[in-house]
């Protein structure tokens, strides 16, 4: 995970290592191998011309210039940087409805159905009762990977045979927890390959029906650039209150995690970092921050 962006700015920071004062000239070639280092590991370049102004801002300033060992301040401030762009403090879920409800949105093969069990696994862990709800009725195999995942966690699944509108299917699934004595809902939605128009008129029609506590946007981290336009599609179209990156165990650039923060204003929420029911855990800035300065 976001090696080649850890050794390209391990490269940069070399520059200034074992300096005494930084001159301008260096602050400005570490900037520029900094950009690039980003622009390769797929960050928006908003987002890169973000960063790389507010390093300018420090590293010009007097804090740095007055420093005896300045490289350390310029680690320093590009950690504080990464960790800005991710977000800064890490944001836990807010579940105030009995039953709390969760719903997970995003395209086909993000990683939504799967996200739905890790979540269910991590609340049940603190002491929660997830129910999982089948409400991606585009695909029959969806259904029974949702229920196979409801079974290897141990939790509910409510998946009613019925092909066509998920929406009656989410809205019964509040009084089916309370009868099943569930205190959360985690409601798997329909997504496509690409942003599609009907897809995201139903993902809203289910949010609007259930209001959910939280509404989890599902993002592949794989996808480098287009994470943008696609996590902006379903802000627009559905709207979303944090996001579960996932496949970050991949060689994923980090592009998208770099981005989707700034971008949509929504914090990322949870990293997937494997197939297994347990590679799943919050997301923290800073250790993201640190890991990715190696
Ligand atoms: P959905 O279509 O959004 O419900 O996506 P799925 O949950 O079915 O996931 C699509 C594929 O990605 C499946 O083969 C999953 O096993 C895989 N997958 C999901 N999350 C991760 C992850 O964090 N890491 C890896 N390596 N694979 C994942």
């Amino acid at each position: 995970m976001f090696d080649a962006l850890s050794s390209k700015l391990e490269i940069a920071l070399d520059r200034v290592r074992g300096r005494g004062r930084l001159d301008a000239a260096t602050v400005d070639a570490t900037l520029k191998e900094i950009r690039l280092a980003l622009l390769e590991a797929d960050v928006n370049f908003k987002v890169v011309k973000g960063i790389v102004e507010r390093l300018r801002e420090r590293l010009v300033g007097e804090e740095v210039a007055k420093a005896l060992n300045p490289a350390q301040q310029v680690v320093k401030a590009v950690s504080q940087e990464l960790e800005r762009a991710l977000g800064g403090e890490s944001a836990g879920l807010a579940l105030t409805g009995k039953p709390a409800v969760i719903m997970l949105a995003g395209l086909q093969g993000s990683g939504k159905t799967t996200a739905a069990g890790k979540l269910a696994k991590l609340l049940k862990s603190k002491g929660r009762h997830p129910m999982l709800v089948a409400c991606d009725l585009q695909r029959p195999a969806a259904v029974q990977q949702l229920k196979v995942n409801a079974e290897r966690v141990g939790v509910h699944v409510y998946a009613p045979v019925t092909a066509g509108d998920p929406v009656p299917v989410a809205r019964e699934s509040i009084a089916k927890a309370r009868e099943s004595g569930c205190d959360v809902v985690i409601v798997d939605t329909a997504g496509r390959l690409h942003v599609d128009e009907e897809l995201m008129g139903q993902a809203a029609a289910i949010r609007e029906a259930v209001q959910p506590d939280e509404t989890l946007f599902v993002i592949d981290a794989m996808i480098g650039q287009e994470a943008v336009n696609v996590a902006r599609a379903f802000l627009d179209g559905v709207g979303f209150d944090g996001v579960i990156l996932s496949k970050l165990d991949g060689d994923a650039r980090g592009g998208a995690a770099l981005s989707v923060r700034e971008v949509t204003g929504k914090p990322i929420k949870f990293a997937s970092i494997g197939e297994k029911m347990e590679d799943f855990e919050a997301f923290h800035p800073d250790r993201m921050a640190s890991r990715i300065l190696g």
